[in-house]
């Protein structure tokens, strides 16, 4: 009887918490329990008075009045005396963007059908025209050997192109001249260039992402959007955005540069203006820029703005390039991924007031303005650039792993290549659904800042071990560079892309968790404003429904953690029953193990988990690794649940989610608080680590299909440039993979009834084509159509050489060549 009653109540309190049942309901359901155990039970008198006492005090939460009285507001002045301080950058930064499927990770108990409902991201006819039409045909017109190592800089009729064709302008609206894309087309043209050329990509990638177009546009004023958007659509203007200086690098708050207000002669005119003092570094485009955004702290010592006020804080203003004073033009060299970039600086530089972009009443809203557009940028430059990459790497090495013999076998078919050719197919999937579901969300209007902290982390950081794979793969062909190689220009731009935009680290350190915790969490941030709200009545009603909602959220996802981990999260509900099942159930049971993690981590170490960068990264990879493995899913879903695809599908979440396993080991493991440790490995692994990784069997059926032409294949790698012709790699790889399905056997024909019985002697393919086909073995066709295949492959498998002069960069006699041809 015994054992019933305490079954009873524990699988009672399990289910309320699990189900998230209110203080309410609860109390009444747990009432009725203690009366039918009072009555049938045979409790101890003791033990009763012990059970009802407790109850009386859980009943009282219930009255609000004395509960907000005695409970919330002394935590509430224990709260605000701890609540550390936030400067106007930090609370600027945490409100920018939308929240999306990234809160429903943090509660616990993802809705399903927010993620599943929204539309699949589709190219308009327009769009679509667009990149069938002008981008194919900027690829075909590259020449990246050209472009890398010959000038340095993309030719003036590619430049010309560019401008010409509105690659510069796909954010600018029609109206002004521009493109008007979608985020999620705006997203494929980058994946199609960078699959050619990352010069080319990153060229166009910048004045499209954070810059002045989009600072214009969401905050300029009507002049200014009049007078530079159809200058900037028409390529008239050459934009780049300066934000970065040598002293202030991953802390661009700290930018020491400066514009003072003051009077001084514009254009023959005395006017309130700025006095810039600035130095920047690193800025891509401004070599050739025409029109440089800004930041710099504006100070007003004379308060010639009007407002009782001297420092304003970080400002972003619009200065054409030929402003007396700015010195400009000069290049830094990005890893042999020649595009432009340099350094820019000031002194004394007089502009009008104007020049603010906003005009003055946005003095001091530059940092806002700037997390605000990272938001949505860091979704779409970086995250696109890197799924091209990967796809044109996986793309090229799968086929090369089937033409490239040793041993007398296709590489790819020893089970080390079929390894890392795994892992690239499978990167290759993820950063592909990742960068495809999260703009198809953008253009549905989110903002969504923490998935864009994500994406740009684990989009380049899958980028980068896509790329050392392909390496590894292709070996010395990746390696040697020259016209004929497609892999080195990708492999060096790769750690431009992990530092740009939120150098890696960082990111991972500090945003992802940093930014989340309090953002996504569904009561930290209403905690917070309750605490800083100034009505105190209305502080301490908000902050008790805040107190008790995360109480409960919090008792909720240690039940809800503990029950799917003991019953490997086999009753929890999914939103259908295919064959992905297990995963919608297995990020069910992460979610609600991250939640109640980063809770009592919140709890115990408050705002020193900032500092504590090695547990909030890891708390914000297993959030990242969840976020992924919902992007695979949907993604899987966009496509009309494609069966072929569904071994990267299992290989993606499985490696997704193994991740999500070991590094919340990983953090209870290196908990300060041990016995808080203890308790929660209680609650997050009470059966232990029972996720297990993909296997390696998988490999063989993920890699098989994809080192044959087939549809997995073409959609894995959809979107990038490989129409067959001269000159693109791709195309050719493409081609020569094609003919390998026939020509293999008349291959193993020769080895196996010519070389192996001694009728062949020859000791290379061509010498053996000739002998089988002077004794019959191979018909006067099947010999063309080897001969064919092996000249096809080995120009495929050759690699350029050079006279030792032409690899010695001399000095160039055109300096400047390039800035000033644009300038002009
Ligand atoms: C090719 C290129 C193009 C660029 N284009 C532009 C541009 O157009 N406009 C512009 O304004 N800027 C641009 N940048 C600048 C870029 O944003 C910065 O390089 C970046 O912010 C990092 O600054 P840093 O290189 O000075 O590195 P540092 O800030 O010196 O950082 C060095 C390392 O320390 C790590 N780190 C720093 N602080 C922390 C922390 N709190 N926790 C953990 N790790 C930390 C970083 O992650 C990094 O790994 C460009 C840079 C490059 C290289």
């Amino acid at each position: 009887m015994t054992a019933f009653w305490i079954l009873l109540f524990i699988g009672g309190l399990l289910y309320l918490a699990y189900r998230r049942v209110p203080l309410g309901a609860t109390t009444l359901a747990i009432g009725a329990a203690l009366v039918a155990y009072t009555a049938f039970g045979r409790g101890a008198p003791w033990w009763l008075a012990l059970l009802w006492t407790g109850f009386g005090a859980l009943a009282l939460l219930n009255a609000r009045p004395f509960r907000r009285r005695y409970l919330t507001k002394p935590f509430l002045m224990v709260y605000r005396r701890l609540l550390p301080a936030m400067s106007d950058t930090e609370r600027e930064a945490l409100e920018a963007g939308t929240v999306w499927w990234d809160g429903e990770l943090f509660t616990g108990h993802p809705d399903w059908s927010k993620l599943l409902s929204a539309k699949p991201p589709r190219l308009t006819a327009e769009e679509q025209a667009f990149m069938d039409g002008p981008c194919e045909e900027l690829c075909r017109m590259v020449d990246d050997w050209d472009i890398t190592h010959r000038r340095a800089d993309l030719p003036p009729h590619v430049w010309d192109f560019l401008k010409k064709k509105g690659f510069f302008a796909m954010i600018i609206p029609k109206k002004y001249g521009g493109l008007e894309f979608s985020a999620y087309a705006h997203s494929c043209v980058l994946v199609k260039l960078a699959s050619r050329s990352a010069t080319v990509s990153s060229t166009v990638a910048v004045p499209n992402s954070l810059g002045p177009a989009e600072l214009l546009l969401l905050y300029g004023t009507e002049e200014q959007k009049n007078h530079y958007l159809p200058r900037l659509a028409r390529g008239e203007d050459v934009p780049c955005f300066a934000l970065t200086g040598p002293r202030a690098g991953s802390d661009a708050a700290s930018i020491p540069d400066t514009g003072v207000v003051c009077r001084g002669t514009w254009e023959g005119r005395e006017v309130v203006g700025l006095r810039l003092n600035f130095s920047k570094r690193y800025i891509t485009l401004a070599p050739i820029a025409t029109i440089i955004g800004l930041a710099f702290r504006l100070q007003d010592p004379d308060r010639l703005l009007g407002r009782d006020k001297t420092d304003y804080g970080i400002t972003c203003a619009l200065i054409p390039r030929n402003t007396p004073g700015v010195v400009i033009g000069r290049r830094h060299f990005p890893l042999n991924v020649p595009f432009q970039n340099g350094p820019l600086s000031g002194k004394d530089v007089f502009v009008p007031i104007d020049a603010i972009i906003g005009g003055p009443k946005m003095a001091g809203q530059g940092w806002r303005m700037l997390v605000e557009q990272l938001s949505v940028g860091r979704c779409i430059s970086l995250p696109s650039n890197a799924t091209g990459g990967a796809k044109a790497a996986t793309y090229a090495s799968t086929a090369y792993a089937r033409i490239r013999r040793q041993f007398a076998q296709a590489i790819g078919r020893f089970e080390g290549v079929e390894a890392a050719l795994t892992r690239m197919a499978g990167a290759t999937y993820i950063v592909d659904a990742a960068r495809s579901v999260t703009t198809g969300a953008i253009d549905g209007g989110e903002r969504p800042s923490v998935p864009a902290a994500m994406l740009k982390y684990h989009c380049t950081e899958l980028g980068r071990k896509v790329a050392n794979d392909a390496m590894d793969v292709q070996g010395g062909k990746g390696i040697c560079l020259g016209p004929k190689n497609y892999l080195g220009r990708g492999y060096q731009v790769v750690p431009v892309a992990i530092t740009v935009e939120g150098a890696n680290i960082l990111t991972r350190s500090l945003m992802i968790l940093g930014q989340g915790a309090i953002r996504c969490h569904p009561y930290v941030l209403k905690e917070m404003n309750a605490a800083r709200e100034k009505d105190k009545a209305k502080s301490l009603r908000e902050f008790d429904a805040a107190l008790f909602g995360h109480v409960g959220y919090t008792l909720s996802n240690a039940a809800r953690s503990c029950v799917m981990a003991a019953t490997l999260a086999r009753f929890s509900r999914t939103p259908h029953d295919g064959p992905t099942r297990r995963y919608y159930q297995h990020i069910n049971k992460f979610s609600a193990q991250f939640a109640f993690a980063t809770d009592m981590a919140m709890l115990t170490l408050g705002g020193y988990l900032k500092q504590k960068e090695h547990l909030s990264a890891r708390l914000g990879d297993v959030l990242s690794a969840l976020y992924m493995a919902s992007m695979v899913l949907k993604h899987y879903e966009n496509q009309g649940r494609p069966e072929a695809d569904l071994p990267l599908v299992e290989w993606s979440c499985r490696t997704l989610l193994y991740e999500a396993q070991e590094q919340l080991h990983g953090f209870l493991r290196n908990f300060p608080n041990r016995w808080v440790a203890a308790l929660m490995r209680v609650v997050i692994f009470p059966r232990g680590r029972t996720y297990f990784a993909a296997s390696d069997r998988l490999g063989r059926r993920i890699v098989e299909p994809l080192m044959m032409p087939s549809a997995t294949r073409e959609r894995l790698c959809d979107g990038i440039y490989k129409t067959v012709e001269p000159g693109n790699p791709l195309g050719l790889l493409q081609e020569a993979l094609a003919l390998a399905v026939s020509a293999e056997p008349l291959e193993k024909r020769l080895r196996v009834e010519g070389v192996k019985t001694g009728r062949i002697t020859a000791l290379d393919l061509p010498g053996q084509i000739e002998q089988g086909a002077s004794i019959g073995l191979l018909t006067p066709v099947e010999a063309q159509q080897l001969r064919e295949y092996d000249r096809k492959v080995m120009d495929i498998v050759n690699v350029d050489d050079f006279a030792p002069g032409e690899l010695m960069a001399g000095v160039q006699a055109e300096t400047g060549t390039s800035a000033r041809r644009h300038i002009a």
